[in-house]
C-alpha cells in the first residue's frame, strides 16, 4: 500500500473518529509493516476497540483479571512490562508529590520521583548502566518509611515507584507494582469495595500508557 494510500486511511479515521475507520487504518499499516503486529495485539490485549476490530478473530483473548492481566504482559516483552509499571506508579506518585506526607524523610535516598525518572530513563535507553543507575535508586532501608506509616495510601505509592525499578529485572514485578498503586488509589485495604474500582483505574492508566506506545 502506498504511503499515500496509508494518509487517506488515516484521514478519513480523524475525519470521523470512527473505530471502524481506525481499525481499517491500523489494518492497512500492518500490513504494510510500518506497525508491528505484536504492537497492534499489545494494543488490542489492552482492549483498545479498533485494534481488537482489526485483529478480529486473532485478537488476543480479554483478560479480565488484572494480576492475570499483569502476568500475561509478559508475552508482549520486558519494555512493554517496565512501560505499564512505570505508567501505573508515576499516576499514584503525582496524587502526593506535591503533599507528600512530611513524616516522611529519605535520608538521603532516592525520592519515589527520582526513581521514576530512572526507569525512564532506561526506557529511553535500555542500556546495562541504566538498569545499574535505576537499581542504586531502590532505598536501602524504605526510605526512612517506618511502621508507624504502614497503611498510608503514600506508602503504597512509594512502594509502587521502588516495584517499578525492579521491574525492569523481573518483569513479574509489574504485578507488585500495580498492586501498590491499586492500593495507593483507593485504600483498597480499608474498604474492599473500592479494591475493585482502584484495579480498574490503575489498569486504564497502564493501558493508555501501553496503547500509546504500541500504535504511535
Ligand atoms: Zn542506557
Amino acid at each position: 500500500m502506498s504511503d499515500e494510500a496509508l494518509r487517506a486511511l488515516e484521514r478519513a479515521f480523524e475525519e470521523s473518529h470512527a473505530p471502524a475507520d481506525e481499525a481499517a487504518w491500523l489494518a492497512a499499516r500492518e500490513r504494510a509493516g510500518r506497525l508491528e503486529r505484536s504492537r497492534l495485539e499489545l494494543a488490542a490485549f489492552c482492549g483498545h476497540k479498533a485494534a481488537r476490530l482489526a485483529l478480529g478473530a486473532a485478537a488476543p483473548r480479554e483478560e479480565p483479571d488484572i494480576r492475570k492481566w499483569c502476568h500475561a504482559l509478559d508475552r508482549y516483552g520486558l519494555e512493554a512490562c517496565v512501560r505499564a509499571a512505570h505508567a501505573a506508579a508515576l499516576n499514584v506518585v503525582q496524587l502526593w508529590a506535591e503533599r507528600p506526607d512530611p513524616a516522611v524523610a529519605y535520608l538521603g535516598e532516592a525520592s519515589p520521583g527520582e526513581q521514576l525518572a530512572a526507569v525512564q530513563e532506561w526506557i529511553e535507553c535500555p542500556c546495562e548502566r541504566h538498569v545499574e543507575e535505576a537499581l542504586r535508586t531502590l532505598p536501602v532501608s524504605r526510605g526512612g518509611i517506618t511502621s508507624e506509616h504502614g497503611g498510608h495510601a503514600w506508602t503504597f505509592a512509594h512502594d509502587a515507584a521502588g516495584d517499578a525499578v525492579l521491574t525492569i529485572r523481573r518483569p513479574s514485578f509489574v504485578w507488585n507494582t500495580l498492586l501498590n498503586a491499586a492500593l495507593a488509589r483507593g485504600r483498597a485495604l480499608v474498604d474492599p469495595s473500592l479494591a475493585d474500582r482502584a484495579h480498574a483505574m490503575v489498569r486504564e492508566v497502564a493501558s493508555a500508557a501501553l496503547v500509546a506506545w504500541a500504535l504511535g
